[in-house]
């Protein structure tokens, strides 16, 4: 009796031992073993050394036209060298540490070797001799562990495919679905992974493996999704007579984008349901005070509201604003961080649990066992990019399911908000308040650092403050203090006696930021020089330049959330990045900071510049991590997939189709995991 579930112990060698090093890889079954595939071949196609590529990884079939010889060196380190003839070339062979190399070759032998080729010396540095009838082909290499080897796994895999290879028929993507998009059957897909003939199967295979794994992610989010929205949660029956009572009293006029999004969140706050909705605004775009209206709605229905902040600066000041916008008597609003003093905390906590809190703002110290509401019926989640991605989860851990706005700056493209939050609702924000100028920013290098003095001095002589924010040093939050604090006596000797300049960073005490925070905010202080503790959230109207040094040292992500510290009044306001760029790259994206000031042009173009890879900011958005698909480089697959996965589900018992049986039991069988509702 056999089947894929079987354990990998059931395969010739292996014991106790190895079976717990391959369950340290995720491998328990033979499905498991089966679906680890390669993250890439060592093409070992044979070439000619007049085509390598300098760094290139190599194969040459040749004459050995010297005797190797084995030399010793350095401490147990050895070499072994020969020439090799490939064709008309000699190639000087370069064997590290493997010294049994010498005694398996002879002069006028036939070998093939793989390494990697030095193009000026003409030198390859060996990595593998391999058998002399040797074939063109692809060697699969594996994700290995020190316990675990490479050739351990390809042998595993290889007696695993010969004895379960009539089992591999489970197509999980229905058949219409996978003719449509050319996409391998499940038998193609593990053979062309494993054992791939040609370059050309192992990307068929790699795309096929891909679109399968996207697929199944959207379906997933999919299901989630209908299912999360299903009568699970509670209807908010907000007053709506009080809520545009509130809007009254705002200083402003909330934008039409304000009012849509404010819809959208209090019309699902009061259907039966959880909602679970991602609001996304560029930065100044005024999304707390959207939260504040959201958070109002929970309390006219006669609840609780919650909202966590990524730092405590920020947390405060939210705690402030939005304390301000209500009537005392009617909103209690309380702030609890982790420095908020014992006897306060107690206080507090006993005030929430009687409900005698309205409102509790704060950081990460919010979500603790002994934090309990009477009712909570919202919780918002600032700078939500800041945290892990399952704040729902961390909520109900601690016994808590109340509906959740996530709120983010973190202007990612639409082709990868589809992966990323794709089992949220998303409000977007798509306009600033009016009568705010655009900001203009300017790129100087090091040695035009005068001109961006003087304009820093024009500005605090109209009457405006200005941030100066210090190189991060990447790993080392020593240096950067050092370098702050360098900054910060530049700085003094720059503008002092006539303004007043003060120092921020991450090292001082939460009581130190705060009051310097509040001193910036009354101008006290006009020149704040800071690390990056400022970049999210920070909100004084009254700054009008922003002022980076070292600019290229931050993502583009980072520069714009830096660049949203200004430009939130009616001033004027600029931004000036100092650097001086040493590749092109570098430059690129000097240049697109001061193209755009729309985060989400920036963000394509972040993307274009990075290519395939790690897109800052995407990756704090928590972007879930595929085996084999690249959800970035592959992102028109994911939407395609995504679409059909859309299709699929909207259908009428959709599950109970035999075309899509194989499909729905898997979708049951994996799905308890996921499962963020009751
Ligand atoms: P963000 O979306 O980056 O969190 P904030 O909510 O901090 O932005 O708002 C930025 C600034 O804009 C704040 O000073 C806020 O008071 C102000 N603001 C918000 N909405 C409006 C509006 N409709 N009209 C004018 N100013 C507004
Ligand atoms: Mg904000």
């Amino acid at each position: 009796m056999t089947s894929l579930l079987d354990s990998v112990g059931q395969l010739a060698g292996v014991g106790p031992k190895r079976e717990e090093a391959l369950n340290h890889l995720g491998i328990f079954n033979i499905n498991d073993l089966l679906s680890y595939f390669p993250t890439r071949y060592n093409d070992l196609e044979q070439k000619l050394p007049s085509v390598a590529l300098d760094g290139e990884k190599v194969t040459f079939k040749g004459v050995v036209s010297s005797e190797p010889v084995l030399a010793r060196f350095g401490f147990k380190k050895t070499r072994v060298n020969f020439r090799l003839l490939v064709e008309h070339d000699n190639v000087m062979v370069t064997f590290f540490n493997q010294p049994w190399i010498q005694g398996r070759i002879n002069l006028g032998d036939e070998v093939a070797v793989y390494g990697t080729y030095e193009k000026a010396r003409q030198g390859l540095s060996g990595i593998k001799l391999l058998p002399k009838n040797s074939e063109d082909e692809l060697e699969a290499i594996y994700p290995s562990s020190k316990e675990i080897q490479q050739k351990t796994i390809k042998g595993l895999v290889e007696q695993a495919l010969g004895k379960y290879q009539d089992l591999l028929d489970l197509n999980l993507i229905p058949d219409d679905i996978r003719s449509r998009y050319k996409i391998l059957n499940r038998r193609e897909i593990i053979f062309g992974m494993h054992v791939p003939k040609t370059p050309f199967e192992s990307q068929q295979a790699r795309r096929s493996a891909s679109f399968e794994e996207f697929f199944l992610f959207q379906t997933r989010l999919q299901l989630i999704k209908t299912m999360d929205r299903s009568n699970h949660g509670r209807a908010i029956n907000f007053d709506n007579e009080r809520l545009k009572q509130f809007i009254q009293t705002l200083p402003y006029e909330l934008t039409s984008a304000q009012k849509k999004v404010a819809n959208e969140i209090v019309f699902d706050m009061r259907r039966p349901i959880h909602m679970n909705r991602l609001l996304q605004g560029d930065v100044g775009s005024g999304k707390t005070v959207v939260a504040a209206l959201a958070m109002y709605a929970a309390i006219t229905a006669g609840m609780q509201a919650t909202m966590m902040a990524p730092t405590e600066i920020l947390a405060q000041q939210h705690a402030r604003s939005i304390g301000s916008l209500f009537n005392p008597d009617e909103v209690r609003v309380e702030l609890l961080t982790g420095s908020t003093k014992a006897a306060q905390r107690r206080q507090i906590l006993e005030d929430l649990m009687s409900g005698d809190v309205d409102i509790l703002i704060g950081t990460h110290a919010l979500i603790q066992p002994d934090v309990a509401f009477h009712q909570l019926g919202l919780a918002v989640i600032d700078e939500q990019h800041r945290f892990g991605v399952d704040q729902r989860g961390m909520l109900r851990d601690i016994g808590m399911n109340p509906d959740i706005l996530a709120m983010t700056a973190t202007p990612i493209p639409r082709t990868l908000a589809i992966t990323a939050y794709g089992e949220m609702d998303v409000s977007i924000i798509d306009e600033l308040p009016a009568g705010r100028k655009a900001i203009k920013t300017s790129w100087v290098r090091h040695n035009e650092l005068d001109r961006a003095i003087d304009l820093i001095k024009a500005q605090l002589k109209d009457g405006a403050q200005a941030y100066v924010v210090t190189p991060l040093i990447e790993e080392s939050e020593v240096l950067d203090v050092q370098n702050a604090e360098q900054v910060f006596a530049d700085m003094q000797a720059a503008f002092a006696p006539d303004y007043e300049v003060a120092l921020l960073h991450g090292r001082m005490n939460n009581q130190a930021k705060d009051s310097i925070m509040a001193a910036f905010k009354a101008n006290e202080i006009q020149i704040l020089v800071a690390t990056t503790v400022i970049e999210v959230g920070v909100d004084v109207p009254n700054a009008s330049v922003m002022l980076i040094l070292d600019a290229d040292r931050f993502g583009l992500a980072q520069l714009h959330q830096l660049r949203g510290r200004v430009g939130r009044g009616e001033r004027q306001s600029y931004t000036i990045l100092v650097s001086d760029p040493k590749t092109q790259y570098g430059i690129d994206r000097m240049e697109a900071m001061v193209a755009t000031t729309d985060g989400f042009v920036l963000a394509q173009k972040d993307l274009e510049l990075r290519g395939s890879g790690d897109v800052l900011g995407v990756r704090q958005s928590g972007l879930p991590a595929f085996q084999v698909g690249d959800p970035i480089h592959d992102m028109k697959m994911m939407e395609i997939a995504q679409q059909e996965a859309i299709e699929l589900i909207s259908e009428a018992d959709w599950d109970k189709k035999p075309a899509n049986e194989a499909l729905a039991a898997y979708m049951s069988e994996t799905m308890v995991q996921y499962r963020y509702f009751d």
